[in-house]
């Protein structure tokens, strides 16, 4: 089995504390390397991209998982989403020009460019969303969540704490290896005492058991979740060992995209003549697809007769 690009769901037996670890390598490089961003962006997208993993695995789902970062900052948008089957793909969307200001900001702070601390430099206020979206019938699960403190993985936690009452740990490590993206994640939760949990042996979580657990997740080094030769069992082993971990199978990541041609005409036949005449091109009008940068063309005569019908 590969050690990279999957989710796993473990347990730890001694304290009946839920985790997930998540590990990627080419599926992330791959959908990095299909957009251009500056390296501060590539890194938060990199974070956006392996908390939304973490996240889904957490639910039963059929359909798209959605996460969504908005920003008032140079980087305004943040999306990634994970159908049920592990295909996932993101994209962001930020102002070039006020993102090399903030990026000389920072650099004259002399502070260095891993993107942990500057949530609030490049997103500036906004919130974290998730969405489900299962389709018609089904109702559309969402949390929300202030941008607040000084990561990402900082806003999630505080969400499940405060608005679902979920003890969450999570930590995380995103860089490169070999110049090429990785990253890593694992995720804690203390489930909340409700009667199936207690039935399932998660309740009354003890504190000190709570605390260890979080104290050893914090050992985890970034060297441990990016070393590709490291592989996921012994790394929960490794860290975990004493708690008796138990693990479940892994889940496959892919890299796709659902556009296609026939939705992206349909976007073109909702515009007006006058922003199809600005978007032509020599008679043609491309359109470039935000999360895999695939290029669509079409002849801008066929859009405008579609149009004026
Ligand atoms: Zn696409």
């Amino acid at each position: 089995m590969s050690e990279d690009n999957f989710f796993q769901i473990f347990q730890l037996e001694t304290s009946h504390i839920r985790g997930r670890i998540v590990r990627m390598g080419s599926v992330l490089d791959e959908i990095l390397d299909a957009h251009d961003y500056p390296l501060p962006i590539a890194h938060l997208i990199a974070e956006t991209i392996i908390l939304s993993l973490a996240l889904s695995s957490m639910l039963k789902y059929e359909g798209i998982f959605t996460l969504q970062v908005q920003g008032d900052g140079p980087l305004k948008m943040m999306v990634c989403d994970v159908t049920s089957a592990g295909v996932v793909r993101a994209c962001a969307s930020f102002d070039a020009e006020r993102f090399q200001k903030s990026r000389e900001q920072l650099a004259a702070l002399k502070t260095t460019e891993s993107s942990q601390n500057h949530l609030a430099q490049y997103l500036g206020k906004g919130y974290i969303a998730f969405t489900v979206d299962q389709g018609k019938h089904t109702d559309r699960y969402q949390g929300i969540v202030e941008l607040k403190g000084s990561s990402m993985v900082d806003c999630v936690q505080h969400y499940f704490v405060q608005s679902e009452q979920i003890g969450t740990g999570i930590k995380m490590a995103v860089g490169k290896r070999d110049g090429k993206w990785r990253a890593g994640t694992i995720m804690l939760q203390h489930m909340p005492e409700d009667e199936k949990n207690i039935q399932a042996g998660f309740g009354n979580l003890d504190e000190d058991d709570w605390r260890r657990a979080m104290i050893l997740l914090d050992s985890c080094t970034e060297d441990e979740f990016l070393d590709p030769s490291l592989g996921s069992d012994e790394l929960l082993l490794r860290l975990f060992h004493e708690e008796g971990v138990r693990v479940y199978e892994h889940h496959e990541i892919k890299k796709g995209c659902r556009c296609e041609a026939e939705r992206v005409k349909n976007i073109l036949y909702s515009m007006t003549e006058d922003d199809i005449n600005h978007m032509n091109t020599d008679g043609k009008i491309e359109m470039t697809c935000e999360f895999c940068s695939r290029i669509y063309t079409f002849e801008t005569k066929d859009v405008l007769r579609k149009i004026k019908k």
